[in-house]
């Protein structure tokens, strides 16, 4: 009887492995894919976002599975880059989903909204507020399916020639401001202008621009704003924890093996870390180095601030009347910000409140 069985189990293993070989082979395939990223190479941490997720996909496949990053304008320029996964001119890019709102304005919700999440909360959202299944419902209608992949943490409200005292002082006063932000501050007085990152310096320089938001001290000092618009704005409300995304063209994921897939979503969530963290180290050196340069640290008025609120939920009441996925998403977001808010006041806020207090006795 044993040896029968034994026989059998032999036999048996042979033909598993007989049919497993190929069956393995199969699912590990060699693959190439290029990602376009929205980014130049030297917003290090943001296109860096890229590089660390492409490493981690090649480092789990054995480098059979290599995703070639280009910056932007490689391929397609850094706003064309949804279109070139739509469109399947690549399989994939590195975007914020924000920069397609002109498209539909639903887009926002996947990057940050004026007065949205913070980076923790849009965490929440996307991975466990059901976020993520509502957006890719969305992208759906674009051939895309998305990924977080990395954030800034709540941005800065830029540089001013002047200092802000009052909403009368936003009247006519012409900012570098994109996207919602600029359409929430048009209500309020503020010149909206879309101006390239190279070129916002000459301008503040010559006065061009009386303003302009880029990101936050580890990216601004770059630019040294500091010495042609010393004051020095927070927060920046139109950007509390801006999340960065993979777009993937949905045709060639489905193409992908199932464990190429699941690699590709947790290279996303490395990516999505590593980059929060990049930023968080960077920062306070930074802003040190710019206070130290000149700029000077300015709050936004709470009348400001109030002002900005009111005008960005005229905007959403306006733009949800109109469009049906904007209206089913701003609900969501909306009610999943209000319970967050209900948490963060008590131990969140109040540990990093006390922290603060302490910090400045030693
Ligand atoms: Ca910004």
């Amino acid at each position: 009887m044993k040896r029968r069985f034994f026989l059998k189990a032999a036999t048996a293993g042979l033909a598993t492995g007989a049919i497993a070989a190929p069956a393995i082979a199969q699912s590990n395939p060699e693959i190439r894919w290029r990602l376009t990223s929205s980014f130049p190479k030297s917003l290090d941490t943001i296109y860096g976002a890229s590089e660390v997720f492409a490493k981690a996909v090649a480092d789990a496949t054995d480098n059979r599975f290599r995703i070639q990053v280009f910056a932007a304008g490689e391929i397609v320029p850094g706003l064309q880059a949804a279109d070139a996964v739509t469109n399947g001119t690549v399989e994939m890019c590195h975007t914020a989903s924000y920069y397609y709102v002109g498209k539909d304005p639903t887009f926002a919700f996947g990057t940050a909204i004026p007065f949205g999440f913070n980076q923790r909360m849009i965490d929440a959202w996307m991975f466990n507020g059901g976020g993520l299944d509502m957006m890719n419902d969305f992208y759906k209608k674009h051939g895309i399916i998305a990924f977080p992949a990395g954030n800034t943490g709540a941005q800065m409200g830029g540089w001013f020639r002047k200092e802000i005292k009052s909403v009368d002082d936003l009247k006519g006063l012409k900012m570098r401001i994109g996207g919602f932000a600029g359409r929430v501050l048009a209500k309020v007085g503020v010149v909206a202008q879309q101006i390239a990152g190279g070129d916002i310096y000459p301008a503040l320089e010559k006065g061009t621009i009386d303003a302009a938001e880029w990101v936050g001290p580890y990216d601004d000092e770059k630019l040294g704003f500091q010495k042609v618009a010393p004051y020095y704005y927070y927060p920046g409300w139109w950007e509390g924890g801006p999340m960065l995304h993979n777009f993937i063209n949905i045709a060639k994921w489905n193409e992908l093996p199932k464990s190429y897939q699941s690699i590709v979503e947790s290279a996303s969530h490395v990516a999505n870390t590593i980059m929060m963290a990049r930023y968080d180290a960077g920062n306070p050196g930074a802003l040190r180095r710019l206070v130290a340069g000149g700029a000077q640290l300015r709050a936004f008025p709470q009348s400001v601030i109030e002002a900005c609120y009111t005008a960005a939920n005229e905007l959403y009441a306006e733009t949800a009347a109109k469009n049906p996925d904007f209206k089913t998403i701003l609900d969501s977001v909306v009610a999943f910000r209000n319970d967050q808010y209900l948490w963060w006041q008590v131990a969140e806020y109040g540990y990093d409140s006390g922290m603060i207090r302490l910090r400045a006795r030693t």
